[in-house]
Parts: C-alpha cells; structure tokens; sequence
C-alpha cells in the first residue's frame, strides 16, 4: 500500500482486531485511493479516511426466541450505521450462522462506496444475526424475526436507517420484520424497510435487480471492450436471490447458463439452465440444489468440488465472500474466460482479482457490479414516498440506466486517475470522491 495511506490502514487493523473480512475491504478501497489524496491533499488534512473507516453506530443486541418444541433460544444480532453522508444508511440484514462483527462491518463499509455509485441519495449499513434459517419452520422464522425487531425498530425510520435482505433474508423474512415493526410503531411506514412484497409497499423488479443488475454491468463492460454476452458460455454460484435472476437475465440476453452451485455441491446443464425449475426448487420448495438435478436427466450433480473448474467466457460469482479464490481463478483462466462480475459482495479474494487483471480478463467488483440491488430499494423507497407503483417495464429500464450510469461513473473515474480499464480503481475512487465531498461539506460530525 502507497506509504500515504499505510498508516491509516495500520490504524484500522489496530482498532478493529480480529476483524479480518473488514480489514480486507479497507485495504481493497484503500489501495487505489493514492492518487487522489495526491490531487486532493484536503482529504488527509479533514482526516476523512480515519472517518469513513469509522461506523458513525455500532449496535449489538441478543435476540431471544422460543422455538417449536418450546425451547428457549439465544442469537446475536448488529446493526452497524456506517455512513450517512449522502442519506439514511440504507444496507440489507444477513442471517447465516457465520455473522458476526467483522462480517457486517466489511458489508457496511462497502455499501458506502456501492451506494454512492448509484447516484441516488442513501448513506451506507449494515446488519444481520448467527441465526440460521435452514431447516427452520415458518413459525420460528417468525418468532425470532420479531424478537430481533422488537430491539432494532427504535434505530430504523425512513429518514433514518432503512434494512432490506441479503443471504438468508428474503420476502418471507422482510414480511415478518414489517409486520413487527408496524405493529409496535403504529405506523404504515412503508419505506422503512425495502425488498417488500408486492402486495404491502413492494417494488416491481427488486427480487430480480440485483441479478438483473450485475449482467447490465457485465453487458456495459463486454460492450466497452466491443464484446458482447450474446452466444457466451455463462457460470454463476449460488443459486440463491441473486444468481437465479442473474442467470435468468443472461439467458435473456441469448447466453448460455450452464452451471449454478450451492454450498454442498454444484449443477452442470450443458442444455442451458432451466431458470423456472432453479426458482421452484429454491424459491417455493426451498430445497438443495442436488434436488434440480433429480427433475433434470441430462443435469449432472457434483457433490462438492468447485463450481469454478467448469469452463465458461463469462463467470458471475453470487454466492459469498471469498469464494473464488487464487487457484480457482487460474482455472478459470486456463479455459478461457473473457469476464468475471461480482454478483455477491467481495466473492474473489485480492490474489484472484490481482491474477484476473494482470491475465487481461474484464472484472467488475461488487460494489460496482451488485450495485441494482440497493438501487432499486430506492426506486421502492421512491414509490412508498409518492404512494405509487410502477409497472415492470418502466422500473427495469430505470434500473438499465441506473446500471448504464454505475459503469460510465467506473470507466470514467479510472480514466481521469491514470488507471483505464480497471473498475476496481474506477469504482472507488469514483464512490469516494462523493461520499469524501459530502462529508467536508457537512462538517466534522
Ligand atoms: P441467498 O441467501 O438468496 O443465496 C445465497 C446463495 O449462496 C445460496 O445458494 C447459498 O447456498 C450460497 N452460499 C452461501 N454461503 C455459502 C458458502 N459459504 N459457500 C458456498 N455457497 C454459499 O443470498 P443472496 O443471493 O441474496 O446473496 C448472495 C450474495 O449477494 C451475498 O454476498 C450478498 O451479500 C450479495 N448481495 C445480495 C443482494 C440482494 O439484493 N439480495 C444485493 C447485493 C449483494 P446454501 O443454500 O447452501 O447456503
């Protein structure tokens, strides 16, 4: 790291020991913000990077419920406000028996920088509980979902602090945490929490943006580099929220979508994925990925393994943090692949992405990539504000252009700070460069 910022991220490491997905984060935002703080000595002056490493609200609270056979239950749960610059902090909520602070703190800090690439007025947060959903009835969702709300609803308002879903968190759990929330506020606050459904306050098109969004980047980025996602061979892992959508859109778009995992093993389907079997089994059976193949003769299942050692042109990562790593990315470039997009947040490591670039292969990180998600809990805190729904067509094109913006914000950036062609550099010092200005403007608060 450039010697002007090494001792801030020694600082980080410092104060937030242990924390080694948050680190990691920092250090990915931090590396390409040398030339700007060059240009712009004020920054340092204004101590704004020790600012921004720094959530403005740590909230950390256990999460007592009864489960069915009556027995008490104990999680924890955070909320880390990490940003509200440009707005309220605005970030989903994960459960997953791996949350812990390090976690969110790494998701926060980079929803900063992901929400400011959108162009549109939200701050940055975070948070989420070790509760595991799987192989948990309707009943306990909903218990343990009102519980965490009873503690968390004095810190979230519209014009406050505004959660929306993530892993493990979908329109069932939004549904409930809602629910709690009206019920102890007495308000029909709808734009307090977003990824709705569509019949109290739910936008068009969230479900799918996310997904939806990551392959409009990857198309912009194809397109810049005068390549097309047309006729390509697609993977994406996961087969959660957003790798359905993601992989239901490139098929849209005339790719072929062979390949999609989960955590116990992955699907190949050299005919192209059948995108509304993936939904079923997922999204109303909530079964294994192992159970897509049993409807699908010539799908073959891999028990374990790496879904990365299947060849495809373009791969969509969409699972979690760090699951792409070094060696997986080799692999990926011995056969041949031309892009790669981070559907989920921070899915390759720093040596994937450093052998990527160097090997000449587009990448696009999460923050810039993923960024259609959060942009559309917006266009639905818009439509909540307004007391208004839009169709499905005008919301997907909002979206496109909101897209369309994030990758000119990225190409542009890069090219002005001596880096073309790099979005990682693109995005952060484009996302930065905002929140950075908003935060001299507003003062030392
Ligand atoms: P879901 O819970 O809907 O799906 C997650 C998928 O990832 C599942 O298939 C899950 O498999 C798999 N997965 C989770 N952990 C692991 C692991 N350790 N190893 C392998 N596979 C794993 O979550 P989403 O689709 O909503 O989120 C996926 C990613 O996208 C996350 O990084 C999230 O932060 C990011 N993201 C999500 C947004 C959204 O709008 N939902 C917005 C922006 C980013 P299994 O069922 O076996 O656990």
């Amino acid at each position: 790291m450039d010697p002007l910022l090494e001792e801030h991220y020694r600082t980080v490491l410092d104060r937030n020991p242990g924390e080694q997905e948050f680190h990691q984060a920092v250090a990915e935002v931090l590396e390409s913000l040398a030339p700007v703080v060059r240009r712009h000595p004020e920054y340092l002056e204004h101590s704004v990077i020790e600012r921004i490493c720094e959530p403005e609200r740590q909230l950390i609270f256990r999460v007592p419920w009864t489960d069915d056979r009556g027995r008490v239950q104990i999680n924890r749960a955070f909320r880390v406000e990490f940003n509200s610059a440009l707005g309220p902090f605005k970030g989903g909520l994960r459960f997953h028996p791996s949350v812990y602070l390090g976690i969110v703190k790494f998701l926060g800090f980079e929803q900063i920088f992901k929400n400011a690439l959108t162009g549109l007025p939200i701050g940055g947060g975070k948070g989420g509980s070790d509760f595991d959903p799987k192989g948990r009835s309707d009943a306990e969702v909903m218990r343990f979902c009102q519980s965490m709300m009873t503690e968390l609803y004095r810190h979230l308002g519209e014009y406050t602090d505004v959660p929306a879903g993530d892993i493990g968190v979908g329109e069932r759990e939004i549904g409930y945490l809602f629910g709690q929330y009206k019920r102890i506020t007495n308000r029909y606050e709808s734009g307090v929490l977003t990824g709705k459904g569509l019949a109290y306050g739910g936008s068009r098109v969230r479900r799918e943006a996310t997904g939806y969004g990551t392959v409009f980047f990857t198309e912009q980025m194809l397109a810049a580099a005068g390549d097309s996602i047309s006729g390509r061979r697609v993977i994406v892992s996961g087969s959660g929220n957003v790798a359905i959508y993601a992989a239901q859109k490139a098929a849209q778009l005339g790719a072929q979508v062979v390949a999609c995992s989960d955590s116990s093993g992955y699907v190949v389907d050299e005919d192209g994925l059948d995108v509304e079997l993936l939904r079923h089994v997922k999204e109303v059976e909530r079964l294994r990925i192992s159970a897509y193949a049993d409807e699908r003769p010539d799908a073959t299942y891999v028990a374990g393994g790496s879904v990365w050692d299947v060849p495809c042109e373009v791969a969509l990562p969409c699972a979690t943090q760090n699951e792409l790593d070094e060696s997986a990315a080799r692999t990926l470039v011995e056969n041949g692949v031309r892009a790669v997009a981070e559907g989920a947040n921070m899915p390759c490591t720093p040596a994937a992405v450093r052998l990527l670039q160097q090997r000449g292969v587009l990448f696009a990180p999460g923050k810039a990539a993923n960024a259609g998600g959060v942009a559309t809990s917006s266009l639905e805190m818009q439509q909540n504000a307004s007391r208004d729904s839009w169709s499905f067509a005008h919301t997907e094109d909002r979206l496109r252009e909101i897209m369309t913006g994030v990758h000119e914000r990225c190409a542009t950036s890069a090219e002005e700070y001596g880096a073309p062609g790099n979005y990682v550099a693109g995005a952060n010092i484009s996302s930065f460069l905002q929140v950075a200005d908003a935060m001299l403007a507003l003062g030392v608060v």
